[in-house]
């Protein structure tokens, strides 16, 4: 039975303790595909940091949400992974549900790190405008409007079948819907306060998440 499980995942995965061989590989997995996303971003973060921003809308409301989702994606799984304190919340999954957690996850990267490749030197952290911004409407982005956003739901939606723990799992979930409404309007808004017209013709063409004009990119 999982609930008895004592010992922390992270000794679990390197020993013969009784963790199941399946639920190691969950773990593995989600840890693997943070390191990835982490590998994916870094070479945009070091261009952000050296950019120079003309807008900056990030508020305290940003700031608290950005701090959040570290807490919900990486803090509280880490947690659950180090420490046995979470176990109390362990639930278990039919196998089946873990794999398809590994397909989306799969699935989450793909998408994230094509969203870096098209926004190139465009993307920020927080709300920005920077130096020589453009507005891409090509590449993922003639799908999707929000394709890093897209790539964060599929990565919420495989977090709690792979992490079977109510606090490290789906808690994630349930951010990321307030953090996505938020982010997504008050994003948007500061488009077309900088693009206007275009950013609105694009808006009005494609899709947030959902691609609409599959096969005829704009
Ligand atoms: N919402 C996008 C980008 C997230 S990164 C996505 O989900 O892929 C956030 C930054 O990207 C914002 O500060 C904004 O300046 C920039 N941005 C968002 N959409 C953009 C676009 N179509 N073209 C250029 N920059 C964009």
């Amino acid at each position: 039975m999982r609930s008895i499980i004592k010992p922390a995942r992270l000794r679990a995965l390197f020993s013969s303790s009784p963790l199941e061989h399946t639920l190691r590989i969950f773990d593995a997995v989600y840890w693997i595909s943070m390191i990835l996303e982490i590998l994916i971003r870094a070479p945009y973060q070091k261009t952000w940091k050296d950019g120079t921003k003309t807008v900056q809308r990030d508020s305290i409301v940003e700031k608290v949400l950005l701090g959040l989702l570290a807490v919900f994606m990486f803090v509280l799984p880490l947690v659950y992974f180090i420490t046995p304190w979470l176990n109390f919340a362990n639930y278990r999954l039919p196998d089946w549900l873990g794999w398809t957690g590994i397909v989306l996850i799969i699935c989450s990267l793909l998408v994230f790190w094509r969203s870096h490749y098209d926004l190139k030197s465009n993307w920020s952290p927080t709300l920005e405008i920077r130096k020589n911004h453009t507005l891409i409407t090509t590449g993922i982005f003639a799908y999707i409007r929000h394709p890093m956003y897209a790539s964060q739901w599929l990565w919420v939606i495989a977090q709690p079948l792979l992490l079977q723990n109510w606090l490290a799992g789906p808690t994630n979930l349930l951010f990321f819907i307030v953090f996505y409404l938020l982010r997504v309007r008050a994003e948007e808004k500061m488009m077309i306060d900088t693009f206007g017209k275009k950013y609105l013709d694009y808006k009005a063409s494609v899709g947030a998440i959902i691609p609409r004009n599959f096969g005829k990119p704009n």
